[in-house]
């Protein structure tokens, strides 16, 4: 029998953070699996905690005497995940964290949500007695009785809500009835769908050959049980959504269960709708907006069989389905499927691991597909489909390249090229609608003074504070505000002012030159919550507007057929980014923009303004060629040893005192430094002809953002071939600081970061 239980405690402290036995009372004898939730006596007061079963067995460790005993089961009806625990295992080991960090990322469903109840009241008795017993309180004058009576009488039962609020019979009344057996109360659970949508269903369309030789290699080669990862490289408007539609219909037809990732910001309605449509009630979503207890109802629905899809952001991953068959991950090169606390793992390899253990497959899609991805494709570790003509009609857009050092040197001192305007002057006669698209929002809004220089600052992050329209000075890390200046504090000068160039600064412009056009503009100032971002995509598809203007939020999956311009004000500013990712970053960002132009039957066309017409990720954006930019950028991340052709681990120390973050960031420094050197003696006994460049230690330096938030934050950068070296050198940090007795600040990992800290 199932005597001890191996359980991690919630406390998320390093100290703590290892399993511990405890005794299975009695009366919990087997009924405990693991990943439930438990109350446990912990420590030397035994304080009440809470903790998570991740092993039983019948081998004591220690002496039986000394064992402490589970109280109880507090997460009783959750179905455990044995999988969901190997994978938080996983999580802990590839990305470091805690172990309690590890599972809670896994287990979301750790709140107990009391699930929703519909009561209702209905007769106890036949028809026939109630009418008798109804005559009886009218004679008595029992009018609330008489009331419900005569309405069972005639709807058999009611939502209770309208027998008290609508009806006006007290809970008191109710009760009397049923306690003289006339009524009954029931209580009947339902679980919230969090989307109402009255979907006419649709059936699969016809696939294209392409497609279908996809959707067929890839179930035949399921059903031969060979398992491994497929990346669609397919432009916008090739038909990958459909592929997944057939993918996912293949599953179901298997008895199998899929889980569909696509980026929040890229979850709209529209897209929604297409899963609908096709699969109704088997569908759901899982998105921020939901509640705790709609997150809840989600994994519940799923772990009885009720729905086959999950569609949502990278933490869909975790909902427990009995039979996963297939992930599907849309848009895989992302960046919001890495995630930004501890953990920090990536949805793609988390995906990967999840499938190894679940015996499912893997299927990304992208028309900009990360390197990453690309290059296992190449390798043929990925199976690749390519995807090159768009399916709705609808040609490839038309590009112009605008050299903005020349306009400014032919006296244009707006910042609309010539050409644009002249192709916005046709759009707005036209009747055609526009998208002009800013790369980052309130960039360049800095307020600095010509005089002398001064450039304003949050006094907390050490960034520039942007100005926005109100007046007000806002840092974007933080969100300190302060009134805007008058004169420069430093030299009292009062030419002191911001560049002007956000998406309100466009709009603003747009409206001077074209008094006529109706603009609306979409960034993190105007879309705050998701109805409002809704409500502007489809006021701009309803064609409310001539123009939308936006930061890289609207270039992500919208289809706007009336859209037969797209403009990219300053292709380049992402390119100066200080971070390995950028010349990636803006082509994806240029390529996407592109396919946002004529996604109809309307040739579409594209301005891109840029300070550097010349440079690659411009080129091949503009003749929207992936393979030459692909080769191109792997040969720069192999010369200086960049992901995917080295990996990275970012240690960063967190301190309130700048020393402390420091000292820690050098212990670590060092440690790695050991790490490597003993790596280089190994390799100079053993392996001399080895080529490989050895594990390089960068810093400790203070982090691009030095200070937020008032925290002072130091980073070490570890460079390696081999990501398991990285792994064992964050072991070696991880072990090191576990055995001190107060370990300077705090220490977080991130393996191959998304971007430059
Ligand atoms: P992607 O996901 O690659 O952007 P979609 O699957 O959204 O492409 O397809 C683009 C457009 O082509 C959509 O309007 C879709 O309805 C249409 N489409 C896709 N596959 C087919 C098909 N086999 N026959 C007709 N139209 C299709
Ligand atoms: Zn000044
Ligand atoms: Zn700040």
């Amino acid at each position: 029998m199932d005597r001890f239980a191996k359980i991690i405690v919630d406390i998320s402290h390093e100290k703590v953070d290892r399993p511990f036995q405890y005794k299975v009372p009695d009366a919990l004898q087997g009924k405990l699996t693991p990943g439930m939730r438990v109350r446990i006596p912990f420590g030397k007061g035994n304080r009440q905690r809470t903790g998570y079963v991740i092993e039983v067995g019948d081998v004591p460790e220690f002496p039986e005497g000394k064992m402490k005993e589970i109280q109880d089961v507090l997460g009783g009806d959750t179905e455990p995940q044995q999988r969901m625990i190997a994978l938080a295992a996983w999580l802990k080991e590839q990305y470091g964290s805690t172990m309690i960090q590890a599972l809670k990322t896994v287990l979301p469903a750790r709140r107990r949500v009391a699930l929703r109840e519909k009561k209702e009241v209905k007769l106890a008795v036949s028809v026939q007695d109630a009418k008798e017993r109804l005559e009886s309180f009218v004679k008595k004058h029992q009018t609330a009785k008489a009331r419900l009576l005569s309405e069972l009488i005639r709807e058999e039962r009611l939502d209770w809500e309208l027998v008290t609020k609508r009806l006006h019979v007290s809970p008191q009344t109710v009760k009397s009835l049923e306690e003289a057996g006339v009524v009954l109360q029931t209580a009947v659970t339902y679980y919230r769908n969090p989307v109402k949508l009255d979907a006419v269903r649709e059936e699969g369309k016809y696939l294209s050959d392409t497609q279908r030789h996809i959707v067929e290699s890839v179930l035949g080669e399921f059903d031969q049980n060979r398992r491994r990862p497929y990346l669609i490289h397919g432009i916008t408007g090739s038909g990958k959504t459909e592929v997944y539609l057939g993918l996912i219909a293949g599953m179901i037809e298997r008895g199998r269960q899929a889980i569909v990732l696509i980026p929040e910001i890229a979850l709209t309605y529209q897209t929604l709708l297409r899963f609908y449509k096709r699969f109704g009630e088997r569908v759901s979503v899982m998105n921020s907006s939901l509640s705790a207890g709609e997150r809840q109802d989600q994994i519940e629905r799923a772990r009885r069989g009720e729905i086959d899809v999950i569609i949502g952001p990278r933490s869909a991953l975790f909902v427990p389905f009995p039979r996963l068959g297939m992930i599907l991950m849309d848009e895989e090169h992302e960046s919001s499927y890495k995630s930004e606390t501890m953990p920090k793992y990536h949805a793609r390899e988390t995906a990967l691991e999840l499938a190894r253990l679940s015996d499912a497959v893997v299927v990304m899609g992208s028309a900009t597909p990360s390197l990453e991805a690309y290059s296992r494709a190449m390798r043929k570790e990925f199976g690749l489909f390519t995807m090159k003509e768009r399916l709705a009609g609808g040609r490839l857009p038309q590009v112009y390249v605008e050299d903005l050092r020349r306009e400014l040197r032919e006296g244009n001192r707006s910042i609309f090229s010539r050409r644009l305007q002249e192709k916005l002057g046709e759009r707005l006669l036209r009747k055609e609608q526009t998208m002009l698209f800013l790369n980052r929002r309130g960039y360049a809004g800095f307020v600095s003074c010509r005089s002398c220089g001064y450039v304003c600052k949050c006094p907390h992050c050490e960034v520039s504070l942007s100005e926005h329209r109100n007046g007000k000075l806002v840092c974007h890390y933080c969100g300190f505000a302060q009134p805007a200046l008058s004169r420069c504090p430093e030299c009292g000068s009062p030419y002191i002012s911001g560049f002007k160039a956000g998406t309100e600064a466009v709009e603003e412009q747009l409206l001077k030159r074209y008094p006529q056009a109706k603009v609306l503009r979409m960034d993190a100032d105007t879309t705050k919550t998701r109805d409002s971002y809704e409500r502007l995509l489809s006021a701009f598809a309803n064609r409310e507007a001539d123009i939308l203007v936006g930061t890289q939020m609207i270039v992500k999956g919208h289809d706007f057929p009336n859209v037969t311009l797209v403009g990219v004000l300053a292709a380049d500013l992402s390119l100066s980014v200080n971070d390995y990712r950028a010349g990636e970053r803006t082509f994806q960002l240029l390529t996407q923009a592109a396919g946002r132009a004529g996604r109809a039957e309307k040739p579409g066309e594209v301005v891109i303004q840029t300070y550097q017409p010349e440079h690659y990720c411009i080129r091949y954006a503009a003749a929207q060629d992936y393979e030459g930019f692909y080769r191109e950028e792997i040969q720069y991340r192999t010369l200086l040893s960049y992901p995917p052709a080295a990996h990275i681990l970012a240690v960063q120390l967190f301190a309130a005192r700048e020393e402390e973050a420091q000292g820690a960031a050098q212990e670590a420094a060092r440690l790695a430094r050991c790490a490597s050197k003993k790596e280089e003696a190994e390799r100079g006994v053993c392996n001399v002809r080895s080529l490989a460049p050895q594990t390089v230690v960068i810093g400790p330096a203070p982090a691009h953002i030095g200070k937020i938030n008032d925290v002072y934050r130091y980073g070490v950068y570890i460079k390696s071939k081999d990501y398991q070296r990285l792994v064992e050198i964050k072991d070696l940090i991880e072990q090191y600081r576990a055995g001190q007795e107060h370990p300077k600040g705090n220490c977080q990992f991130d393996f191959d970061p998304m971007s430059a800290y």
